[in-house]
């Protein structure tokens, strides 16, 4: 037997010594506003629980009877004996939520974005993906024989160049793919100008919209109605794992040529198993939980101006917006080194918070990204806010 352990071991000790080593901390407890580890309980400061559906008994409840009546599992792709009347109700109800034709379900919105590239496009076709999108995006891109263009992080400037050269290549479709909300800045894609250039290109425009559904623009219906442009866009891929219950699953919602094809020939469709339906049932809960919830909208939206100004007032740098994930920087030349200081010290204070350093972000932009919930108060923001000032006097 030959083994590899030698070099995988060298390439772990190399990942610890670089101080990249992802450690897992086991959450003792539900997904919840506040969570118990072994370091004591803690204000939970970094999960995509926007809407705090997370442990909503209503969820658990919807699950649970989803269990009894549909079963545990498939054992089935949807196409082969995968698909009950379960999930065509949460694709239609997605339908309808995002104004669209159709959804389709995927195992998660990983696997959408993994599926949908191959399924749509090929070599007379170019993608124009913006730099900052999800791995899940670049991997999907990768898989497809398309020619791929990339332009910076909402540089309009530099998207139109690349339609440019695209027109000129005389490519047949040509798609604009970007992430509604950049999940490391909290930062919105600019998507009435990139609309504005799609339609003078002649260009479909495709939109992850993970972070935001759910509880960005009315009824939460994301990015593009937030601004205005959500019959501009071709395409929009989802997680049912963030705001929307937090569990799993993805889907894209689409028009009906577009839906149809995928469940054609999408391959992470077409070759893994159905969603399993305890999961369904507790996703269309949390879609209609989620429709409805203006009041969570508002709080949340409270909550994030309350914790983003105290944070300034502290003395803080807050990367701009509105958006609930906050960036909070540590620019200097030791950033990297004091975000994860800080981090770990604030855990000792009771507030969970994570850092982020290079190359998950780039290189002298470390940060701790904080994600505030509809399920925080405004004492346990006001609890995070200390926590940051006391940690940063510790060190
Ligand atoms: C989280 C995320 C995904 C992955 O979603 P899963 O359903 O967990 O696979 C894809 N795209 C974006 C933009 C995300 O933020």
């Amino acid at each position: 037997m030959f083994s590899n352990r030698v070099e995988l071991r060298k390439r772990l000790d190399g990942i610890r010594e670089a101080g990249l080593y992802k450690n897992e901390r086991q959450l003792l407890s539900l997904q919840g506003p506040s969570v118990r580890t072994k370091q004591g309980t803690a204000l939970n400061f970094c999960a995509n629980n926007y809407l705090g559906l997370a442990d909503d008994p209503r969820l658990v409840q919807a699950a649970h009877e989803g269990l009894e009546q549909w079963g545990y599992g498939l054992s089935s792709v949807r196409f082969i004996c995968g698909t009950q009347e379960l999930h065509r109700r949460l694709e239609e109800d997605i339908a309808r939520y995002l104004r669209r034709d159709d959804a389709i379900l995927f195992s998660s919105c990983f696997d959408a974005n993994g599926g949908i590239f191959e399924a749509l496009f090929s070599a007379e076709d170019t993608i124009i993906s913006d730099s900052l999108n999800h791995a899940s995006l670049i991997d999907g891109i990768r898989l497809c024989k398309a020619k791929r263009m990339r332009y910076s992080n909402r540089d309009v400037g530099e998207l139109e160049q690349c339609l440019r050269d695209a027109k000129e290549a005389d490519s047949r479709f040509t798609v604009i793919v970007t992430d509604g909300v950049f999940s490391m800045d909290g930062y919105f894609a600019p998507l009435p100008q990139i609309c504005d250039l799609a339609d003078t290109y002649d260009a479909l425009v495709m939109v992850d919209d993970s972070h935001a559904t759910g509880f960005v623009g009315p009824q939460g219906r994301g990015t593009a109605a937030l601004m205005e442009a959500e019959d501009r866009v071709d395409i929009l891929t989802g997680t049912l794992g963030k705001a929307i219950g937090g569990a799993s699953g993805g889907y894209v919602a689409a028009h009906q040529e577009i839906v149809d094809m995928l469940r054609q020939v999408a391959r992470p469709y077409l070759f893994s198993n159905t969603l399993a339906p305890a999961l369904v049932a507790g996703s269309i809960e949390a879609l209609r939980i989620a429709r409805e919830a203006d009041e969570e909208r508002e709080h949340l939206r409270k909550m994030t101006e309350r914790f983003r100004n105290s944070m300034k007032d502290a003395g803080f740098e807050v990367l701009p917006g509105t958006h609930p994930i906050t960036a909070v920087m540590f620019s200097g030349e030791n950033g990297a080194q004091e975000a994860t200081t800080i981090a770990r010290e604030m855990l000792g204070l009771g507030v969970y918070v994570t850092a982020f350093t290079y190359p998950v972000v780039p290189r002298g932009k470390a940060r701790i990204r904080v994600q505030v919930s509809a399920a925080h108060s405004a004492d346990d923001v006001d609890t995070c806010v200390e926590a940051f000032t006391v940690a940063r006097e510790r060190i």
